[in-house]
């Protein structure tokens, strides 16, 4: 289907008070259209979760393959009874993380249209902690479906100007809420039949050890680190398609030291190429655009960054940008999962 071109308005909800701007969304949202909105992940493209015609909007709009399920967004936990079947251990991790950057795979009632959910008779179900996103969800009433607001394959928005940079023309509104504050998208989680534990589809901010300390089961899916192994029928759909690509090449690198890492690009970078690096060793590289992920300890802040670091070396015309491999734990997984995937999951291994 051809996605009507229409003007992209946006409302700011920095200055002053956002409660006209959040009425005039809930209005689109009622209406089956489409809202770009900020999260506290990343910026969602918001549809109502009750219309099949808004998720196949969405899907237009994206160019996002219709069977990748889209995350439903309610304004409580116990919301979830309206869309879902609860368990004890939905409201014991809900206890704890919600509202916040969690997405839990649960089974869906009829409410919620198959075109939502990509077929499955399951529901991502997350309750966000960003007050607009909330917000809007009381005041139109609807869950709301919301994918991350950019075209298919690009590197999520964490900005509306990133917004505005995929999908002007394709939807009528965007909410500005400023940067987003952790910049990765949701951990998603599923739990498994036991009930006393859960596997991770997708790594975010709400980190394995984390989710540790509700249910000691906690298992991550192969394909989180190594998106070779997602196969045909993956446990989350999302896990075959390619992911957060810059047009640059990513050339990611797995290295000993910061010395082996620097030396490693110092000896290969050539053409309009860039690294990404941390702060303290941005005047080490000889040659080349360096772009700070913020200080070495705080992997918060690189994966808050990374995404607008990808955007901002395309803007620059980088042909390929030098990455180095994150850490497996903590948040820092989350920046691991979407970097291998934006390199194609090649990575050089330096001993
Ligand atoms: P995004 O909408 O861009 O934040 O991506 C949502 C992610 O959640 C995708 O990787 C989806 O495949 C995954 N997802 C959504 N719904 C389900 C579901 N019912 N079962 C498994 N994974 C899901
Ligand atoms: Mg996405």
């Amino acid at each position: 289907m051809k996605c009507k071109m229409m003007k992209t308005e946006i409302y700011s909800l920095l200055d002053g008070d956002s409660s006209e701007a959040i009425a005039k969304a809930a209005e689109y949202i009622r209406a089956g259209e489409l809202v770009g909105i900020p999260t506290e992940t990343v910026y969602g493209l918001a549809g109502s979760a009750l219309y099949a015609e808004a998720a196949v909007k969405i899907y237009t709009a994206k160019g996002r393959p219709s069977d990748n399920p889209l995350i439903v967004h309610i304004a409580e936990p116990a919301d979830a009874e309206q869309i879902a079947y609860t368990t004890p251990l939905y409201y014991a991790l809900a206890e704890k993380y919600m509202p916040g950057p969690l997405t839990i795979i649960l089974p869906k009632k009829a409410v919620i249209p198959d075109t939502v959910s990509g077929g499955l008779q399951t529901v991502a179900v997350r309750c966000p902690s960003h007050p607009a996103a909330r917000e809007l969800i009381r005041v139109s009433g609807h869950p709301i479906a919301a994918p991350s607001a950019n075209s298919s394959g690009k590197p999520s928005p964490t900005t509306a100007a990133h917004v505005y940079e995929d999908l002007q023309g394709k939807i009528p509104l965007i909410l500005d809420g400023g940067a987003c504050s952790i910049g990765v998208e949701s951990t998603v989680i599923a739990l498994n039949a036991q009930g006393d534990g859960c596997i991770i589809l997708r790594p975010g901010a709400i980190t394995r050890e984390m989710l540790e300390t509700v249910c000691g089961n906690v298992a991550v899916a192969e394909a989180v680190t190594d998106p070779g192994k997602a196969g045909d029928k993956p446990q989350s759909p999302g896990m075959k398609y390619k992911h957060y690509s810059p047009k640059c090449s990513v050339i990611l690198v797995d290295a000993p030291t910061d010395e082996a890492f620097i030396e490693y690009v110092n000896r290969n970078g050539q053409g309009k190429f860039g690294v990404l690096a941390v702060e303290e060793e941005t005047d080490r590289f000889s040659t080349g655009t360096v772009l700070s992920l913020g200080k070495r300890e705080e992997e918060a802040e690189h994966a808050r960054r990374l995404f607008a670091l990808l955007r901002q070396a395309d803007d620059m015309e980088l042909e390929t940008l030098y990455v180095r491999l994150p850490a497996r734990n903590g948040i820092a997984l989350a920046s691991y999962n979407r970097i291998i995937r934006a390199a194609g999951g090649e990575i050089v291994k330096l001993s």
